[in-house]
């Protein structure tokens, strides 16, 4: 019998609405392309990104910046986190988490991973007097029971900054991500919810963490033209204690965004529609385990993970070899070297950190795949045929 092959791009992106492509056309026609290069009495595309975006999340205040990364730096250093301190977060993360801790001087304190791919909230009780923030990264798209993780961290005092670059439009019991801590932070990077190549965006209800972050982010004295800003006053207590680090978002990029967010939840929908569409297909597979989703969670999918538990590593190959040569790449955290955008925490070097043997066997065991709006719902039921295959033979050929 021939072997089903699947022809599709895993890194494929989809073009911009056209809206958006007419906001940036206008924008390179004014030539005000720095945020306060304002028309007279119109606000600014990062402006009204900023209030559109205010409004989507249902929270006081926002701000638009250079990317993801510079985001929860900005939050971070407007919490007052400094050279030396700890940081909690995830030891299951995407590298700008660790990166912006340490951008800052400060010391990332990593906290495990669950079979559930969600932080191990009994790890994170036991280390919760280290740290006075935690930098919570929602990683691919797994929420924790957020419930029991604000009383956790509320009892101990502990701040929480939400890093929501894979849960825009995700919700706990009804609650968006980025908004159970006091700070969200959102990421607009080409392979997240919302593409404006690089960008990111915070949101708070406390006026003056939000003063702050207006300050850090470069803005001069120019807050008054925020679109989503606390009111002057804010400003006037702060304004001569924070640096201008520069990191502000720009009109084009704002532009190309405030199309999107109308657009968001249709593409949630069909990313989620794509996630159990695989689910569905490899469900039943020996030796492969689903990641259930508790009934709390709202998830919004733009990717697939699945574990090889206590696989050994010629077996995870074998599988991952079986897949790419029939066209479906699949990504590894347990891989000994760091490639492409996967890289786990005993490959950050430069941040200390004790064994965690639990988040190391997920780790080991756990592949990952992107799933772009461009796939048809039969193009992931072929996905899932391929690997549900392939592992079946892998799986089989390891007992014999
Ligand atoms: C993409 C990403 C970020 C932010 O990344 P930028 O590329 O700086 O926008 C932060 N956390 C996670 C988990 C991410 O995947």
């Amino acid at each position: 019998m021939t072997q089903e092959i699947f022809t599709g791009n895993f890194t494929q992106t989809d073009p911009l609405p056209a809206q958006a492509e007419a906001a940036a056309l206008a924008v390179m026609r004014s030539g005000r392309l720095h945020r306060y290069a304002e028309a007279p009495d119109a606000p600014s595309e990062v402006s009204r990104l900023e209030r559109a975006f205010a409004d989507w999340a249902g929270a006081r205040y926002a701000l638009a910046v250079a990317s993801g990364g510079y985001a929860l730096a900005t939050a971070l250093r407007a919490l007052g986190v400094g050279p030396g301190d700890k940081v909690l977060t995830n030891a299951f993360t995407l590298a700008p988490v660790p990166g912006a801790i340490a951008s800052l001087g400060a010391v990332p304190v990593f906290v495990g991973v669950t079979e559930a791919l969600v932080i191990d909230l009994e790890d994170l009780a036991a280390k919760a007097g280290e740290a006075r923030v935690l930098l919570l990264s929602h990683m691919r798209g797994h929420i924790a029971d957020m419930d029991r993780l604000m009383a956790i961290c509320d009892a101990a005092g502990i701040a929480v900054v939400e890093d929501c670059a894979h849960t825009l439009g995700a919700r706990w019991n009804g609650v968006l991500s980025g908004r159970h801590g006091v700070i969200g932070a959102y990421s607009t990077q080409s392979y997240k919810h919302m593409n404006s190549g690089e960008g990111g965006l915070l949101v708070t209800d406390d006026a003056e963490l939000a003063a702050k972050m207006v300050l850090l982010s470069g803005s001069y004295m120019f807050y008054e033209r925020h679109g989503a800003a606390p009111p002057p006053e804010a400003f006037a207590a702060v304004k001569y204690d924070m640096p201008n680090i520069s990191g502000r978002m720009d009109n084009l990029r704002a532009a190309v965004l405030r199309p999107q967010l109308a657009e968001l939840d249709a593409r949630c929908a069909g990313w989620n529609a794509r996630y159990r569409a695989v689910e569905a297909g490899l469900r039943g597979t020996p030796g492969l385990t689903l990641i259930e989703r508790p009934e709390a969670e709202d998830y919004v999918m733009s990717s697939f993970q699945f574990l090889l538990l206590d696989w050994v590593e010629a077996a995870v190959r074998a599988v991952l070899d079986g897949c790419g040569a029939r066209g479906v790449q699949l990504k590894w955290f347990g891989a000994p070297e760091p490639q492409g955008f996967t890289s786990r925490y005993g490959h950050w070097h430069y941040a200390a950190h004790d064994a965690l043997p639990r988040t190391d066997r997920v780790l080991a065991g756990l592949i990952d795949m992107r799933l772009p709006l461009a796939f048809s719902l039969d193009d992931c039921a072929l996905i899932a045929r391929i690997i549900s295959e392939e592992v079946t033979r892998v799986a089989g050929s390891r007992q014999e």
